[in-house]
């Protein structure tokens, strides 16, 4: 399945949350979910009865757009989440957590998910030293995460920097904005995810 390109507020729209696709607007008064908060298309705004499947559909779609992951993707974390020790879904949750962009959106130095994704497959980033450009790697306790010594200079990461510097990151993250590093701690648990996710649902849909 390709990746989806259309217009990302309908994401928003169809999963009726927040999902912060397009950086600063979302958190302006340009937001499209604030303006209009129906489902897209012509049947959005009928008030449709959401049965057992329907709200565990929703809530893996809206994980997975989340992060920004193909269905394929996803199906792939859930069967390693589900085959480690633990909770399946707050595996799931940790798993999606420790990819590279989501590390990158983390640190602060991306708005939105998509442009963490765009700035590790265009070779900005490296992990432990070694120039890395696969979004998905998974990273470990341990890691260091910097932006490649030539693309600090740059004036958009040096705004970038700046931006992050102005932010709170995750706890499992130490990040030195003015370095433009950033080491993972230790493994994100369940609750240093600050979002308003239902993971139980996504076990439940994929356990039938
Ligand atoms: Fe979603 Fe951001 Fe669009 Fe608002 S502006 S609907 S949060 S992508």
């Amino acid at each position: 399945m390709a990746r989806y390109t259309g217009p990302v507020c309908r994401l928003c729209r169809r999963e009726g949350t927040k999902l912060f696709l397009k950086g600063d607007r979302c958190t302006s008064g340009k937001c499209a979910l604030d303006r209009r908060s129906t489902a897209p298309g012509q049947h959005g705004a009928a008030n449709k009865k959401v049965r057992e499947y329907g709200m565990q559909l929703r809530e893996k779609q809206k994980t997975r757009r989340y992060y920004g992951v193909l269905e394929k993707q996803f199906v792939n974390y859930f069967e390693e989440a589900d085959r480690k020790e633990g909770m399946t879904g707050e595996n799931l949750i940790c798993l999606l957590e420790r990819r590279l962009d989501n590390v990158v959106y983390r640190m602060g130095f991306a708005a939105s998910h998509k442009e963490a994704r765009q700035l590790v497959l265009h070779g900005h980033f490296t992990v432990n030293g070694k120039k890395v450009n696969i979004p998905s790697l998974i990273v470990r306790a341990g890691d260091v995460i910097a932006v490649k010594e030539t693309s600090r200079s740059s004036e958009k990461f040096k705004a970038l920097a700046e931006a992050a510097a102005a932010q709170t990151a995750p706890k499992w993250l130490e990040v030195n904005a003015e370095a433009f590093t950033a080491k993972v701690a230790t493994l994100p648990a369940r609750e240093d995810v600050d979002f308003d996710f239902n993971e139980q649902l996504i076990v439940e849909l994929y356990s039938k």
